[in-house]
């Protein structure tokens, strides 16, 4: 099989009529088609064809069909935001009375979406620590209809292992979700880990440099749908492809969570390049965290490439040796950071990370500003800590950059 950017530059791609090298925008909302037969077989789902853009979309569905090459995945719906890729899995999956099993280690909006929306709903979130398998396998029952982690926690950057984790959710009949937006498929091999449902923000990494929002869902087609209640009649009809058919056909169809053909554009051409950015953005995050955790001011560091790193041991044999673009670190005071922020003049303040450019926050009082401070302390969320994204400047640059932003402290 070809290599990881060999796959992702020719996968996909069908000629179209100009034989263009690329796929174009098909920005149009409607297909028409030859007479009535031919869009009633359309709509019937009896031949693959295009008919509304919501639906499908040829360049959304080359940008998946890249994807799928790409992870050797079974089947791959993009979506338009990671938000997207997860509220429309886990609505597909759940219902009122029916609960999932997470980690209080969550991006900031999906804590939102199961503390405030989906429990509004009845659909229940029950945190566990998932670095305990056994706390985690007593929290599942006869409801449970996912367990949704990520592979490397913003900001905690926890790492669980998804392999042994996987062996004992699998035992219960329950499919495992994973949001592996921070690794992205080049670091991480969802489907060799066990990992059911793959999730990706390809906002992140895949967009090529923050141009656009954008999700995706992957099924790397292990989990038996006929095992979940909700899923049984398309299982019969569909086989594997019942969880996607359940997408297609209602959740993501019906909620409008559809992907703009230009978006889908941009993202397969990041996606091209992505490997080669990944390597820089993880190579940076490497020295800037060992150039941080050298320094005086700082009294604490968090990056999973550290040597102390809890982390490592797990992220090195999960990742292929590669821990990532994001690192932490924790100074003395909120005023510190912000100082330290301000005097910054090559890394940007925004609330984004695995640009090119990197990037700087201050999660408690941004992302998490909406949780009380009880909650922040049991994400692990500190007042003292700043979020680092690398990105793919010259190390150099970074190095001076940050000496300016110690230098105000
Ligand atoms: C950014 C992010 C999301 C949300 O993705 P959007 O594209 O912004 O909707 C979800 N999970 C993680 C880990 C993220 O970093």
């Amino acid at each position: 099989m070809n290599g990881f950017t060999t796959r992702a530059i020719h996968g996909g791609g069908r000629r179209d009529a100009h034989g263009s090298l690329r796929v174009p925008v098909y920005d149009s909302v409607a297909f028409e088609h030859e007479n009535s037969s031919s869009l009633r077989d359309a709509f019937m789902g009896r031949k693959p064809a295009h008919i509304y853009s919501r639906i499908t979309n040829p360049t959304v569905q080359d940008f998946e069909a890249r994807i799928q090459a790409l992870t050797g995945a079974l089947s791959v719906l993009a979506v338009s935001s990671g938000m997207a890729a997860i509220s429309n899995t886990l609505i597909a999956l759940g219902g009122a009375g029916k609960n999932i099993v997470t980690s209080r280690y969550l991006f900031g909006n999906t804590l939102s979406l199961f503390e405030k929306t989906f429990a509004a709903w009845g659909l229940e979130a029950r945190y566990v620590s998932m670095l305990n398998p056994e706390e985690l396998a007593q929290a599942i029952d006869d409801e449970t209809c996912a367990v949704f982690l990520e592979s490397i926690t913003n900001p905690q950057l926890e790492v669980a292992n998804c392999q042994s984790l996987s062996a004992v959710i699998r035992e219960r009949g329950v499919p495992l979700i994973v949001d592996n937006t921070l690794m992205t498929p080049y670091l991480f091999n969802c489907a060799g880990a066990g990992v059911d449902i793959e999730i990706i923000s390809s906002t992140k990494y895949i967009s090529g440099g923050a141009t656009s929002v954008g999700g995706l869902v992957i099924d790397h087609g292990s989990f038996d749908w006929s095992r979940a209640a909700k899923f049984r009649g398309r299982a019969a009809k569909f086989g594997k492809m019942a969880f996607i058919a359940a997408l297609r056909q209602e959740v993501y169809r019906d909620t409008g969570a559809c992907l703009s053909p230009h978006n889908a554009y941009l993202q397969s051409l990041g996606l091209e390049t992505m490997a080669l950015r990944i390597d820089k953005s993880c190579q940076n995050a490497q020295y800037l965290a060992e150039f941080i955790a050298k320094r005086p001011e700082v009294t604490e560091v968090n990056y999973p490439g550290l040597t102390d790193s809890p982390s490592r041991p797990t992220a090195s044999r999960q990742f292929n040796h590669k821990y990532g673009g994001v690192l932490t670190f924790d100074l003395n005071s909120i005023e510190e950071c912000f100082s330290f922020m301000d005097a910054l003049r090559v890394v940007r303040r925004a609330t984004n990370i695995n640009d090119n450019k990197s990037l700087i926050l201050h999660p408690a009082s941004t992302i998490f500003a909406e949780y009380s401070d009880e909650e922040k302390k049991r994400m692990a969320i500190r007042p003292t800590m700043l979020r680092l994204s690398a990105g793919i400047e010259d190390y150099e640059d970074l190095i001076i950059d940050l000496q300016k932003g110690f230098a105000s402290l």
